[in-house]
């Protein structure tokens, strides 16, 4: 039971976050203003080698660049005025983003997702998901008064989707089995797709040979993205994965996003209406609101992770990055605020034929959304801050960090793809080396 493991979730909708994230705030703020005076004493004094470089001397820059607390690009220069692109390397991103936000349109056929449906067990699934929500406003209500269940029923439906899903539904392909004799078969390449295959929306083949010489059977593996396909062949890597599992959470009538993360993963988010917010849930790893996981669990550095539904576009790389400092790429494929723009532009779109209430509403949503990211970014600080030992502030020294109980749960390596494949995108989750090559990585 995850939901009742360690310290309270944050934000959940009864806590006020923008007074905790004024109250945070101000005491970074006096954290801060305290070390500022401190530096400034001991420059005075005495040159030390050892203090952090006098880089905030002189320059408008914040001192959050300097060691602990962590720097984060969106708490400096705010607010940001959204720029549209003009180089070419933005028009790029621009083009880019605009085409991975049309994926959730084309799940948007209701004939489509009432047949997808057919494939679902619905009774087990209605059936796990009342037991699990009864179970959790048991467990509410023994708590006292007043006391809300983790998660509401429908919450409850698409974890029972999540789990039929990955233990009996689809199945994991690095390299498919030769069909003949089932041995394992080695890449040889990229094939044009057949007719049947282009047919069914498969843009790319890729080819395989069965690994015993005297069968030399060839395997053909097609990267469909057409869900509504990837019902019937019920195969693939995380990008077919997320596919179809996001299209059939839509079918079963939540509202979903699609998540698209520069360090080729994708995976989904589901709208709570009991939480009153968006849910991380990764499939391939059975994973249910772990955004930490790629990060704490897998030890991987990211970048852009973009959030693309029906009704609108999201930057929500700060849902997954609780620790900039450890784990942030640099974002250099436009500057932030041509992303700004390019978000903006592709949520207007989506929002061109709507009612003005309708969009209203949607405004509201995205700006408690953006008030839960930025609250992320604080207590991040808040806890950087509070690892501080008053004593190093005092002396102008970094304190080692205290483990934080909080990110154990997320400290889990990957599980879907087989080990070598794993390694090879240095996923492996704590103790692993991460050697991410980049010719030996699969696509999505
Ligand atoms: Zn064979």
């Amino acid at each position: 039971m995850e939901h009742s493991q360690g310290a309270p979730r944050a934000p959940a909708a009864n806590v006020d976050t923008d007074q905790l994230a004024h109250e945070m705030t101000e005491r970074f703020r006096q954290v801060l203003s305290t070390r500022r005076m401190n530096d400034l004493t001991l420059r005075s004094g005495q040159s030390r080698p050892s203090s952090p470089a006098p880089r905030d001397f002189g320059t408008p820059q914040p001192p959050l660049l300097q060691n602990a607390p962590p720097s984060y690009s969106s708490l400096r220069n705010i607010p940001l005025i959204p720029q549209p692109p003009s180089d070419a390397r933005s028009i790029r991103f621009k083009n880019m983003l605009t085409s991975l936000s049309n994926m959730p349109l084309r799940w948007e056929n209701p004939g489509l997702l009432d047949e997808a449906l057919t494939a679902v067990p619905l009774e087990q699934i209605y059936n796990e998901a009342e037991e699990e929500s009864q179970i959790l406003q048991a467990e509410a209500e023994s708590l006292g008064s007043g006391k809300k269940a983790a998660w509401g029923y429908q919450d409850c439906v698409i974890r029972a989707l999540m789990r039929w899903f990955k233990r009996s539904f689809f199945s994991w392909v690095n390299n498919p089995a030769c069909t003949r004799c089932f041995s394992p078969t080695i890449g040889i390449g990229m094939a044009a797709p057949l007719p049947d295959e282009q047919a069914r929306g498969a843009n790319q083949v890729e080819l395989y040979k069965c690994s015993v010489e005297h069968c030399g059977t060839y395997e053909r593996y097609p990267r469909y993205n057409d869900a509504f396909v990837l019902l019937q062949t019920r195969r693939g890597r995380c990008g077919e994965w997320a596919n179809c599992f996001t299209m059939l959470c839509r079918a079963l009538g939540t509202r979903v996003r699609w998540v698209w993360n520069a360090e080729d993963h994708v995976w989904t988010e589901v709208y709570s209406a009991h939480r009153k917010r968006w849910v991380h849930v990764d499939v391939c790893e059975e994973a249910w609101d772990k955004p930490r996981l790629y990060t704490e669990g897998w030890g991987k550095k990211l970048s852009y992770c973009i959030a693309f539904s029906v009704d609108g576009a999201m930057d929500v790389t700060r849902r997954y990055i609780r620790d900039p400092a450890k784990y942030s790429l640099e974002r250099n494929r436009a500057p932030e605020a041509v992303l700004l723009h390019i978000l903006d532009e592709i949520r207007a779109a989506r929002r061109n034929n709507m009612e003005k209430k309708e969009k209203f509403t949607l405004e509201g949503e995205d700006m408690r959304e953006d008030r839960e990211l930025r609250s992320y970014v604080i207590s991040s600080i808040a806890q950087q801050v509070s690892k501080l030992d008053a004593e190093d502030i005092a002396n102008g020294r970094q304190s080692s960090p205290r483990p934080d109980p909080d990110t154990q749960k997320a400290l889990e390596g990957r599980t879907s793809g087989n080990a070598q494949w794993i390694r090879s995108r240095g996923e492996g989750g704590r103790g692993t080396p991460n050697q991410q090559d980049p010719h030996n990585q699969h696509p999505r």
